[in-house]
């Protein structure tokens, strides 16, 4: 009979929160986590993700003194860049390819605006999500002791220390019942459906990660566990699109169900129209015990759910990150799948002014678009055109056409978020009245605007 294991698919896990609370300190703590080297299947570094197996997540729940988990899943897949970007990309057919989320929140802070941002794109998408209460070794006083459980590390602190940590503890705590959430120490939670759950961490001590990871593998078993079922229905989505030497432009994706083959059909959302080509090459980083083996990628026929892939193909170039991605079983479905895919794009225009009143809204993948957008329509903040990429002169004249029009001189503004600006356009911007506002953190721009808009007035 086939073991528990082989049904369930690695759930993948994203990471959230605001600046500087420990997002990647956190990812790189748990991809360093002390495990036996060697073993088949070890923690392995994917295109956009890294694979945490079964196996090193035994070693640290046997941390946890209070907790028994039978570990089922085959691994968690971590995805390696935190934050609002590859989780909007995240998503395939209107729902998110996310399975649980952890929202990190330093503890000395509290909530911070982009907590809350956050928070609202979690719970937009329904995805469940913990918190890490991340910083913990910050208490005065606290000493720490290297990558043990929470429980372990606490009872042995004085009494200033753990003092001060419920203190803050409990603040955090108050600060989301005035947002309206109920929160409580995971240890405490009355009602984990209810209750936001706060797993006490330290992402330099790696203190309490056993209990955030241990915590992420008993939701997705129990609470999740017919989300994370291996099917074949094919579900995948391109995280980047990327130029890579000596394979041109290639796209990294998470595969988070279903398999993919090396010379399948596949079918991507392109800033040109639809994009149907060949996978040339199924890619992964080599392993690392294989550094040594000449070419920086390994090659493969097939890759299975779940799974972080880059496809060389023909073709790519314009192909948008945040696509959904997928594969035709024969010539005739081809039509269809291209009008699938670009449907989310389609979308997405949608919610422009349809009487062509507003600002330029310009950012990096279709995913950060469609959070700023999503953003913009709640702060009423009308918006004529988008684009997606670097702005150029050609992007800051569409602003422009806002003063030609008569409308108001606020307007006439390119809202940037997390793209380049050429120099070019700054120019041009300059002598034609037009203002552009950059920022990697959406409510940034709103701020700014906001202000702006509160100048104009005056
Ligand atoms: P990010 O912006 O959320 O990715 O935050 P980083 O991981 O870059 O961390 C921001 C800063 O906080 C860095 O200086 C980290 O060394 C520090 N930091 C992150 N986690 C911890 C922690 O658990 N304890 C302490 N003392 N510092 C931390
Ligand atoms: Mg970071």
């Amino acid at each position: 009979a086939d073991e528990p294991a082989q049904e369930f698919k690695a759930p993948v896990l994203c990471i959230l929160g605001h600046v500087d609370t420990g997002k990647t300190k956190l990812l790189d703590k748990i991809r360093h986590t002390n495990v036996q080297t060697g073993e088949a299947g070890g923690i392995t570094q994917q295109i956009g993700a890294t694979n945490f197996p079964d196996y090193a997540l035994r070693e640290l729940i046997a941390k946890l003194p209070n907790m028994k988990i039978d570990i089922q899943i085959p691994g968690l897949l971590i995805i390696d860049t935190p934050g609002h970007e590859s989780f909007s990309n995240l998503r395939s057919r209107g729902s998110s390819l996310c399975n649980i989320g952890i929202l990190v929140v330093d503890i000395m802070h509290g909530l911070e605006p982009q907590t809350l941002e956050s928070l609202e794109m979690l719970r937009k998408r329904n995805i469940p999500f913990i918190v890490a209460l991340n910083k913990i070794d910050r208490m005065y006083g606290w000493k720490p002791m290297q990558d043990e459980a929470f429980f372990t590390t606490f009872n042995q602190q004085d009494e200033n220390a753990r003092d001060e940590f419920m203190r803050r503890a409990r603040e955090t705590v108050i600060a989301f019942a005035e947002k309206g959430l109920n929160a409580a120490l995971y240890y405490e939670n009355p009602d984990p459906e209810e209750y936001i759950s706060l797993v006490p961490t330290s992402a330099i001590t790696g203190e309490g990660i056993p209990d955030l990871l241990g915590l992420i593998v008993d939701i997705t078993q129990t609470r999740l566990n017919k989300f994370i079922k291996y099917s074949p229905q094919l579900r995948a989505t391109v995280l980047e699109v990327k130029v890579i030497e000596g394979l041109g432009t290639t796209i990294d994706v998470i595969l988070a169900n279903g398999e993919i083959n090396e010379d399948d059909t596949i079918v991507v959302a392109g800033f040109e129209g639809p994009i149907c080509t060949n996978i040339r090459a199924l890619l992964t980083p080599q392993p690392l015990r294989e550094m040594r083996v000449k070419g920086e990628y390994q090659h493969h026929k097939s890759i299975r759910a779940t799974a972080g892939v880059k496809i060389s193909a023909q073709g790519l170039d314009h192909a948008m990150s945040g696509s959904q991605l997928l594969v035709a079983e024969s010539e005739d479905v081809i039509p269809y799948l291209m009008e699938e895919v670009q449907k989310d794009v389609a979308q997405i225009f949608s919610s422009i002014n349809q009487k062509g009143k507003g600002v330029h809204v310009q950012a990096s993948t279709v995913g950060s678009l469609e959070a700023l957008l999503e953003f913009l329509k709640e702060s009423k903040i009308p918006v004529s055109s988008i684009n997606i990429g670097p702005v150029f002169k050609k992007d800051v004249m569409k602003a422009q056409s806002q003063i030609e029009k008569g409308n108001k001189k606020q307007y006439a503004t390119v809202l940037a978020f997390d793209v380049k600006v050429h120099q070019e356009a700054v120019e041009y911007a300059e002598t034609n009245g037009v203002k552009i506002f950059t920022a990697d953190i959406i409510y940034h721009l709103f701020d700014q605007f906001t202000k702006y808009v509160e100048d104009v007035k005056r």
